[in-house]
C-alpha cells in the first residue's frame, strides 16, 4: 500500500477516533484468529480504542501457514511458527478460546460450542478453509488410519507429515497430490514439492517425490519454480499436470487418478477447500457452496449484512490469490470501514491492496510474486493494476533473506 493510501485511511480513523463518534459501547466480534481475523482485531482497538473487540479462536496458539513447509524439510520449527495471542491482549482484545458454531444475523448474536452467546454490533468472519473431503472417494477413512495427510493447515498434520518423511526407507515414493484452483495459496503446493524434494534429495537420496497436480500446469511461478526443479531436483522430483485424485485406496497406498493408480509410502494429498464451516452455518456462503462474496470497500458479506468476511473464506476478486498476506490487507479494509460505519459514514471507496507470495525452492533461496489490487467503481470489484507487481528474475538467496523477513513483519503485524 502506498503512503498516501495508507494516510488516507489513517486520516480517516483518527476523525473517528477523535471525534469519539464510535459509540463508547459498540462492540465487534471476531470469529477466527489467523491471518485475517488477528489483525482486524488488532487494528479495530489500535484505531478505535472505544471500541470493544471479542476474538473467538478455537486453537490456543497461531500456527502460521507461510514457512510450514520448511518445517517439514527441516529448516525451520514448529515454536518458530507458533504464537499465543498475548500480544491481542496487549491491545485491549478480548481473547475467547471457543468455537463458534451458530450465528443469529437477525438477533446479531453468535453462539459458543460450550454454551453462550456473544451479541454483537459488526460480526467479522475469518474462519479461513475447511475440506471437501467426499470429492475423493476414501479420503475421510485413510485420513483416520494415519494413512494419508494433507498439512494444509499448520499444526499437528505438519509435525505428522515431517514424521513420515523421517521415517521413509531410502529409496521410498511420497505421492504430493494437488487439487483443482482455486485453493489456499496458489504457490504452496510448489514450494512444499521443492522442500521435500530438498530433504529427499539430502537425507535419502534414493527416493522420489510424485507431484500430481490436477491443474493443467503448475498454477503459480510457473517457470521459477520449473527451472529449480530442473536445476536442483533432476531425478528426485517428478511433476505430471492434469492428474487429479479421485479415490484414496488406505490399504494398498494408493491414490487413484482419472486414468492409473499411483502407489506411494508417504501420501500427501491436498483435498479441494471450501470457507470454513461456520460461514456455511451462518449462510454466508454464495458461490458453488465453497466461497463468500463480499464488498471490497468494506468485506461485508453481500448476503448477510452486519457480517465481514476475510481471508481465504472470501469469493476471491480477479486474480487474486488466497493468501496471508490478502488476508492482512482484507483484515485492515474491514476494521476501517467497521469504524467508518459504527460512526455513521459511508466506508471509503478507493481501496487499493498488495500482495506479495515468497516461495522457498531450497533451504536458502527464494522466488516471489505481487500484485497490487485497486477498486474499480466500473464493475464494482478490487481489479490488478496492469504493469505494478510481477515476478522474481531468478531464484535468489537475497529474496530467501526477503521471505523471512516478509514471515517475520506479517506475523508481528498480525500479532503483536
Ligand atoms: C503450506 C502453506 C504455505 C503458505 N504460505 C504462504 C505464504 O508464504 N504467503 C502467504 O501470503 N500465504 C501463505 N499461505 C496461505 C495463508 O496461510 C492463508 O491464506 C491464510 O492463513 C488465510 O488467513 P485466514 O484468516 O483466512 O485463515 P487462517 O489463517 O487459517 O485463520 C482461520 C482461523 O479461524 C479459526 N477458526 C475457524 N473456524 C472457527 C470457529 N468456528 N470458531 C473459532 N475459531 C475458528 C481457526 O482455528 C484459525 O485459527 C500458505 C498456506 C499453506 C497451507
Amino acid at each position: 500500500m502506498k503512503r498516501r493510501d495508507f494516510l488516507k485511511i489513517a486520516g480517516a480513523l483518527s476523525l473517528a477516533g477523535c471525534a469519539g463518534t464510535v459509540p463508547s459501547k459498540a462492540r465487534v466480534v471476531i470469529v477466527g484468529g489467523g491471518f485475517g481475523g488477528a489483525t482486524a482485531a488488532k487494528y479495530i482497538r489500535k484505531w478505535a480504542p472505544a471500541v470493544d473487540v471479542v476474538l473467538v479462536e478455537r486453537e490456543s496458539a497461531f500456527v502460521s501457514c507461510p514457512i510450514s513447509n520448511l518445517v517439514l524439510a527441516g529448516y525451520s520449527s514448529m515454536p518458530e511458527i507458533s504464537q499465543d495471542y498475548d500480544g491481542l491482549r496487549r491491545h485491549g482484545v478480548q481473547v475467547v478460546r471457543d468455537e463458534a458454531i451458530a450465528v443469529d444475523a437477525a438477533k446479531k448474536t453468535v453462539r459458543l460450542a460450550r454454551g453462550g452467546d456473544i451479541a454483537y454490533e459488526r460480526l467479522i468472519v475469518s474462519p479461513g478453509i475447511d475440506f471437501s473431503f467426499a470429492e475423493i472417494e476414501g479420503y475421510e477413512a485413510a485420513m483416520q488410519a494415519g494413512r494419508v495427510l494433507h498439512a494444509w493447515k499448520a499444526g499437528e498434520q505438519t509435525v505428522a507429515l515431517r514424521r513420515q518423511l523421517e521415517d521413509l526407507r531410502d529409496g521410498g515414493v511420497v505421492v504430493l497430490s494437488i487439487p483443482l484452483a482455486p485453493y489456499r495459496c496458489p504457490p504452496g503446493p510448489y514450494e512444499r514439492a521443492s522442500m521435500i524434494a530438498a530433504y529427499l534429495k539430502q537425507a535419502k537420496p534414493r527416493s522420489k517425490l510424485l507431484v500430481l497436480d490436477a491443474n493443467p500446469d503448475v498454477t503459480s511461478k510457473g517457470a521459477l519454480f520449473k527451472k529449480a526443479w530442473a536445476d536442483l531436483y533432476k531425478g528426485t522430483l517428478e511433476y505430471r499436470g492434469n492428474a487429479k485424485a479421485v479415490a484414496i485406496d488406505a490399504r494398498s497406498m494408493t491414490v487413484k487418478l482419472e486414468v492409473e493408480d499411483v502407489r506411494g509410502d508417504v501420501l500427501n494429498v491436498v483435498p479441494p477447500q471450501r470457507a470454513g464451516n461456520i460461514a456455511q452455518s451462518a449462510g454466508l456462503i454464495t458461490h458453488n457452496n465453497r466461497w463468500c462474496d463480499v464488498d471490497w470497500r468494506s468485506m461485508e458479506s453481500r448476503k448477510v449484512p452486519g457480517v465481514h468476511v476475510l481471508g481465504d473464506a472470501t469469493l476471491s476478486a480477479p486474480l487474486m490469490p488466497k493468501s496471508a498476506s490478502m488476508a492482512n490487507n482484507h483484515a485492515k479494509i474491514a476494521a476501517a470501514a467497521i469504524i467508518e460505519q459504527l460512526s455513521g459514514r459511508a466506508p471509503q471507496s478507493d481501496t487499493q491492496i498488495l500482495n506479495t507470495c515468497y516461495s522457498f525452492v531450497s533451504q536458502k533461496e527464494a522466488i516471489r510474486v505481487s500484485s497490487v489490487h485497486r477498486w474499480d467503481a466500473k464493475d464494482g470489484t478490487l481489479k490488478p493494476v496492469a504493469g505494478a507487481g510481477g515476478v522474481s528474475a531468478a531464484r535468489s538467496e537475497a529474496e530467501g533473506t526477503f521471505a523471512w523477513n516478509w514471515a517475520r513483519t506479517i506475523w508481528a503485524d498480525t500479532l503483536a
